[in-house]
């Protein structure tokens, strides 16, 4: 399988080298350039799979670079937790996929992609730099599956006082390999360092570098994967039709990677993209124009992004047909208030506690007024990460996930940049 720029068709790389890269050269993302169909075979018998077969059998086609028992152990080592579908009500079911390390789904790609590297690494004879811009989950999910993991050094850049206590202890507790860098600026600020520091061939020399945010392949090829586990659940539990996914949505990694397991011919009828507030998706598919706006703050706030990465290559996937890409995608935005209202109503209803970005899904799913076709919502994150909405939604209090108590009383260990590029070109050039 060879990867392709969105921005240029005709020269295409092997995976190792979009793995590494992140970015193309020309600025635009790596996507795959074909998109071979799983034989019918296959998908007719697919509800005998368990979660890490259906999982090879996937990457297998995208990666035949890595001999198929490395793919095997990497798939094994990356989902080392259940991703269970649950029947919340009448049409709707939740797939949560956040019973990761660092509970949301992020885990997945970012584990996946540390797997691989470490294997590939092996190969190597150089140092591998990852550099990392976060407004929260990104980096911890990254930092917990990079860590300790040999020649191999995680930069980390998160924006001061603008990340929860919770996340910031999730991202500078770690120390080793794992270097949190506290940026006295806003999330652009970070993302603008990591493209500078990516496009500086200096700090190329003697190491191999790239990004770890979600424009890198490697995180979100294995994203289909859940996507194809929910289905064959769902078929495990008698339901044949082809469901619709809701899907909630901020950079649009998590969207893109539902219509790439939908290319490979997984049955899916239809795609909700249910955005917070940052509607700039949404509002594409309702107007064909799409409008970049600076984020605003949401109680979704994994999901505040102004100016997704990954409408770059859906847009492409899609031939930049924009009246195809409407049949199989609609747009849904949802407000705080509405976030609020939903998780309430959930509780009183099933007992069950969402969390303010799998609400965001849930309020979408309802939205649309399909009640006859299955909708299988993504439930991205677990709501012990976000007790403030939790309590201001149900006046509950409840417990700190062990995975996050284990945390509250570890030094803070991060190191304070200011947005000078040199700052950070410092850190990166300092030999580890
Ligand atoms: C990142 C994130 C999202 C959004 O996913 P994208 O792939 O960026 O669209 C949704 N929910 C949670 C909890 C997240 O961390």
């Amino acid at each position: 399988m060879k990867y392709m720029s969105t921005r240029d068709h005709a020269t295409t790389v092997n995976f190792e080298d979009a793995l590494f890269q992140g970015l193309a050269p020309d600025g635009g993302l790596y996507s795959p350039a074909s998109f071979p169909t799983l034989d019918n075979n296959f998908l007719d018998r697919m509800e005998q799979l368990s979660l890490h077969k259906a999982g090879e059998a996937i990457m297998t086609t995208f990666l035949q670079e890595i001999p198929s028992s490395q793919l095997q152990t990497i798939i094994t080592n990356a989902l080392n937790f259940p991703i269970p579908l649950t029947h919340l009500e009448n049409n709707l079911y939740l797939l949560e996929v956040f019973h990761g390390p660092t509970l949301a789904f992020k885990d997945i790609g970012a584990r996946f992609m540390a797997n691989t590297v470490a294997y590939l690494a092996t190969e190597q004879h150089k140092k591998i730099k990852i550099v990392v811009a976060t407004s929260g989950d990104t980096g911890s999910a990254i930092a917990n599956a990079f860590f300790q993991m040999p020649n191999i050094d995680v930069y980390i850049l998160y924006p001061s006082n603008k990340i929860s206590r919770l996340q910031e202890q999730q991202i500078t507790t770690f120390g080793g390999n794992v270097h949190a860098l506290e940026v006295a600026g806003t999330f652009d600020d970070c993302q603008r360092l990591v493209k500078t520091a990516l496009a500086d061939d200096t700090l190329r020399r003697d190491c191999i570098m790239t990004t770890a945010n979600s424009i890198n392949i490697a995180r979100l090829l294995p994203q289909m994967i859940y996507h194809a586990w929910g289905l064959i659940q769902l078929k495990q539990m008698g339901i044949n039709d082809a469901p619709i996914l809701s899907i909630p949505s901020g950079n649009l990694g998590n969207l893109t990677s539902a219509v790439f397991a939908k290319s490979i011919g997984f049955s899916i009828q239809h795609f909700i993209a249910a955005t917070n507030i940052n509607s700039v998706f949404a509002d594409y598919l309702q107007s064909s124009t799409f409008k970049p706006q600076t984020s605003r703050r949401s109680l979704a706030n994994a999901m505040d992004v102004g100016d997704p990465s990954n409408f770059e290559r859906l847009i492409d996937r899609y031939g930049n047909d924009y009246e195809k890409m409407c049949r199989d995608i609609s747009g849904t935005s949802i407000s705080d208030e509405e976030i609020i209202l939903e998780i309430k109503s959930t509780y009183q209803k099933h007992g069950y506690i969402l969390d303010p970005h799998t609400a965001v899904g849930v309020a979408a799913a309802r939205k649309s007024g399909i009640t006859n076709e299955p909708i299988i919502i993504t439930a991205t994150a677990h709501p012990g990460k976000f007790p403030e909405v939790i309590t201001k939604a149900i006046h509950l209090d409840i417990p700190l996930p062990p995975q996050l108590e284990l945390l509250i009383n570890k030094p803070k260990l991060s190191e304070e940049i200011s947005i000078d590029y040199t700052d950070f070109y410092t850190k990166l050039s300092k030999r580890t």
